[in-house]
């Protein structure tokens, strides 16, 4: 990209948009919230909020990063499941084609009674012969997508654009692609809603090639599926096009050492304490394991899949609902798995006080902005 909004700055460094339009204005830049500010403006405005800014390189090194092999694991290295996330304009069907799916291929006696969700799923798929799986995220997709990328964190493998087929293309599916391009993240679209009367898959695809995203039939290497969430139709064509697009992208992992992974939920439950959805991504996480998880410390009490059923093990790609921290981490904080509870302690310990740290001299940045703006 070549800037971004003042809007857009504001959330990503998490400061009001006032703040960061005052800032500007004693810089003798005047601004607007829908104002494109250049790269070197925005990092100026970031580093003045004590926030450091990424560059494209940085970025997708810290996207390798971020995929947490190590050069330990490489001898160890199984595939994994490819991690999904559906994202889409409103009302297109992205909460139907997610339950659908979830119905059609959980295990019936399994899916009827539960009402909770844990933020992902997975389900079995028969390919090539082999039972293979694919997990979901069905976080309120978006924001926490937005939320990761910005702390540099990448959980998703795959986006699936669903696009209305009597809509097309519209605002959130713009944004939607670009935030997946941004990300680097491959994307497969669904072409929703094809048993309407009004559909129009082929204007779609038109659609969709004027952003760049070419369909295979056309000559071009965008996978395109017409679906629908309503009749079920060809929603196991979706999955198989999945894993055809995650055998592209060579997901591996090392599921024979301790576990990694990012958190794509947390509350704080009146009854069970605070509890977290965690994204294993490398490793295999176990009960009784002690981990920090942002500045957090826990020690794994009980873990829960998508099914609510009690594991005893979580291996790279699933998620599991864990119980044992000692506080609500944040969406997109990463977690890491010690050898031993007193080095976990001590990290989460030492992290606390960074972040501590680094909150007040961001404080201190934006009164200096406050005091400005008086003198
Ligand atoms: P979201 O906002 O993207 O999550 O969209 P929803 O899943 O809430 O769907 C919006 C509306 O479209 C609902 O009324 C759905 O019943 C309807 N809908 C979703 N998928 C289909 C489909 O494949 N066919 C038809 N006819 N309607 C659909
Ligand atoms: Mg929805």
């Amino acid at each position: 990209t070549n800037g971004l909004t003042v809007h857009e700055l504001a959330q990503e460094i998490k400061e009001p948009e006032t703040e960061v339009i005052k800032f500007l204005f004693f810089k003798g830049i005047a601004t607007n919230i829908n104002q494109t500010l250049d790269i070197p403006t925005a990092r100026m405005v970031a580093e003045a909020f004590d926030i450091q800014v990424e560059t494209a390189e940085a970025e997708s090194e810290a996207k390798k990063t971020t995929e947490m092999i190590d050069e330990g694991d490489l001898e160890n290295l199984k595939q994994r499941p490819p991690v999904v996330t559906i994202m889409g304009h409103v009302d297109h069907g992205k909460t139907s084609l997610l339950d659908a799916i979830r119905e059609a291929k959980v295990a019936s006696g399994e899916a009827g009674g539960i009402t909770q969700h844990i933020g992902a799923y997975h389900v079995d798929v028969e390919h090539e012969g082999d039972n293979r799986q694919v997990v979901f995220l069905d976080t309120p997709g978006h924001e926490a997508f937005t939320a990761m990328r910005a702390r540099g964190t990448r959980v998703t493998d795959i986006a699936v654009l669903v696009v209305a087929a009597d809509d097309g293309v519209r605002p959130q599916t713009i944004e939607a692609i670009s935030h997946a391009k941004a990300a680097q993240v491959p994307i497969v679209t669904a072409i929703n809603k094809v048993d309407k009367e009004t559909a129009n898959p082929d204007r779609v695809k038109q659609e969709l090639m004027e952003q760049g995203l070419v369909p295979e039939e056309w000559g071009g290497d965008s996978i395109m599926v017409p679906v629908s969430a309503i009749t079920g139709e060809n929603l196991d064509l979706l999955l198989e096009m999945l894993l055809l697009q995650a055998e592209v992208e060579d997901l591996h992992a090392n599921p024979d050492r301790l576990a990694k992974g990012t958190v794509i939920e947390a509350n704080l439950d009146k009854a069970r304490g605070p509890v977290a959805t965690l994204l294993v991504q490398n490793g295999t996480l176990k009960i009784g394991d002690s981990m920090v998880v942002g500045s957090v410390f826990g020690k794994v009490r009980a873990m829960l899949d998508d099914r609510l059923n009690r594991v005893e093990a979580a291996s790279p790609s699933f998620a599991v609902e864990v119980l044992g921290l000692n506080d609500v981490p944040q969406a997109g904080d990463e977690f890491e798995v010690f050898k031993s509870e007193k080095e976990a302690r001590a990290i989460a310990d030492s992290r606390a006080i960074d972040q501590r740290q680094s909150r007040l001299q961001q404080a201190m940045a934006s009164r200096r902005v406050t005091l400005n703006t008086l003198s």
